[in-house]
């Protein structure tokens, strides 16, 4: 069962191991133990319906309660703190496209605001119902799940825009294929909410961002339905692909979707390796990218990620060995660990796999082919799970992300961890922060940012903490030019940031393209931008 204050399924659990505890007490100090607040109060909170009856729509306050939110720290707060003050009016479960257009012409009829719900996954506040004005009804497209054409021939698959990740590989791997998108919500998330937030999987080296995977779909709009063609690739002037790709619900409800997806790998590894520090293990990840080799994923942490990761592992004594044999190989203090993955036939991911080593122990990289790799795939879905605990204990954690060309990722990143190390310096609150470099390019990479901080008794004086660091951290990337989002999305969280990127007839384009296909404001309104 869905956890409602939280990630993930209530009989997953990822407990903090005792001496990953003390690391944390040493690096952040020891934070206080804090109740979430009973789900009971949260239910007593929501207010009655605004919503005129209509057959489809369910407005128990339970219905409305676990689709209030989505997984922001923003989010967890108002969830586990109770802080949460807005809820959908209603919440409609359609089970087909006929269901979804009755919906958005109720919307129409009676101004209300659909926000479309996926896998609730989203990190940026996409599914916050704002709050005052029209009422708002959650669309949750969980029952429009199914595989509707599988076209053997041209190597696509139509799916329901509702699928969940396993349930979509699911379904086609009884037929021998696979999509490949595997973004770390891969347990909850969906293919619709995949394509309109412009998602990345944690693959995207072999199997591509969710861009090049979707071909065409369907979608239902207050302007009526708007139905992408089947073509492998058109000159046809603009690609509409893209006005849906990234849309965050703002144009419509996507309903089903017409993916790329490939034959099953034969097979598939994950291995680790190691770079003596930082810049050097970067330069080596950049030299593998532009070497194009055939690999699946490249995933260079930073000395202090690697550092906590070896910590959370709970295993101290296999971490004091392998630290030891470390150290041997010239990789220090400052190591750092580079995970990759093989998918593919058998002799290409051996050719591949020769490839990165050379250039590897060209940058004084150490190449283990044991355990680390293997392990950080069994956990790969299950790490998300840590937050659960960590909150438990006292800790906020929470990530970002953006996407700079080479030449222009060093410096950035340097002041993002440090405006985020010393953001909570006016408190004396001490922050954990790390990195890693994925989803890397030819001519640039993302860079992913965790941090964690300590709770603080005050859930606003948390909120207020989230706030400085974010802040400050997304200051530092749009001045460097980086991207607020390279695959997160918008929402609202960075809503204030994307007119940086956009420019000034970019947004105008973007709010006029809305403006014209919702002309009462009836979709996910307050979201990826503010309509003047
Ligand atoms: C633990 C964790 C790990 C994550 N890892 C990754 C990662 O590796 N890569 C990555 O890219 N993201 C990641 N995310 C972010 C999130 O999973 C993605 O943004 C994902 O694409 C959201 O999908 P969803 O189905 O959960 O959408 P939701 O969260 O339900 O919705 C997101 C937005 O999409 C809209 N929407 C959803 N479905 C439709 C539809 N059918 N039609 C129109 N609009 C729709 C919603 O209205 C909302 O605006 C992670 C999040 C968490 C919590």
């Amino acid at each position: 069962m869905k956890r409602i204050q939280g990630w993930g399924n209530k009989e997953t659990d990822y407990p903090v191991p005792e001496p990953a505890k003390r690391y944390l007490e040493e690096v952040v100090g020891k934070a206080a133990t804090l109740r979430n607040r009973p789900v009971e109060d949260l239910l007593k909170k929501v207010p009655d319906s605004k919503l005129p009856p209509h057959t489809l729509i369910k407005t128990e306050p339970a219905d409305r309660l676990s689709h209030a939110r989505g997984q922001s720290l923003n989010d967890w707060v108002d969830m586990c703190d109770g802080l949460v003050d807005t809820f959908p009016d209603g919440v409609a479960y359609p089970t087909s496209e006929e269901d979804v257009r009755k919906l958005i012409q109720f919307a129409s009829e009676n101004q209300v605001n659909l926000v479309p719900y996926g896998g609730g996954s989203s990190v940026v506040g996409h599914l916050t119902p704002p709050g005052e004005g029209q009422p708002t009804l959650s669309v949750d497209l969980k029952y429009l799940n199914q595989l509707r054409n599988l076209n053997e021939e041209s190597l696509e698959a139509t799916f329901g825009a509702g699928v969940s990740g396993p349930h979509l590989e699911e379904q086609l791997k009884k037929q021998g294929y696979i999509l490949g998108h595997f973004p770390q919500s891969w347990e909850y998330s969906t293919l619709g909410g995949w394509i309109v937030t412009r998602s990345v999987g944690q693959q995207s080296y072999h199997y591509g961002r969710i861009e090049p995977l979707f071909v065409s779909g369907h979608m239902e709009t207050p302007s009526g339905p708007f139905t992408l063609p089947r073509v492998p690739k058109s000159a046809a002037g603009p690609d509409l692909r893209h006005i849906l790709l990234g849309s965050e619900a703002r144009l419509g409800i996507l309903t089903t979707a017409t993916m790329r997806i490939r034959n099953l790998p034969e097979e598939e590894r994950f291995y680790a390796a190691f770079f003596p520090n930082f810049e050097i293990g970067a330069l080596a990840v950049r030299k593998i990218a532009q070497a194009e080799l055939q690999l699946s994923m490249l995933r260079l942490s930073d000395a202090m990620e690697t550092e906590t990761t070896f910590q959370l592992s709970g295993e101290e004594k296999l971490v004091n060995i392998a630290k030891k044999g470390l150290n041997l190989f010239g990789q220090g203090e400052e190591r750092c660990m580079l995970i990759y993955g093989l998918t593919g036939d058998h002799a290409a991911n051996q050719l591949a796999d020769r490839q990165l080593a050379h250039i590897v122990r060209s940058y004084q990289g150490m190449m283990v082919k044991f355990y680390l790799g293997e392990a950080w795939m069994e956990k790969r879905f299950l790490t998300p799970y840590l937050r659960n605990t960590l909150w438990d204990l006292g800790y906020a954690l929470d990530t970002l992300e953006t996407a700079l060309p080479w030449d222009n990722l060093k410096e950035t990143r340097k002041d993002v961890l440090r405006s985020i190390k010393s953001g909570l310096e006016d408190e004396n609150e001490p922050v954990l922060v790390f990195s890693h470099i994925s989803h890397v390019y030819t001519n640039g990479g993302s860079l992913y940012i965790t941090y964690l901080y300590r709770r603080a008794q005050d859930p606003h004086q948390t909120l207020d903490r989230w706030k400085k660091l974010k802040a400050s951290a997304s200051q530092a990337i749009v001045a460097h030019g980086g991207t607020i989002t390279h695959q997160h999305g918008v929402g609202i969280d960075h809503k204030d940031y994307i007119s940086a990127e956009k420019g000034t007839l970019g947004m105008r384009m973007i709010k006029d393209l809305i403006k014209d296909v919702d002309p009462k404001q009836i979709m996910n309104t307050g979201k990826l931008v503010d309509l003047d």
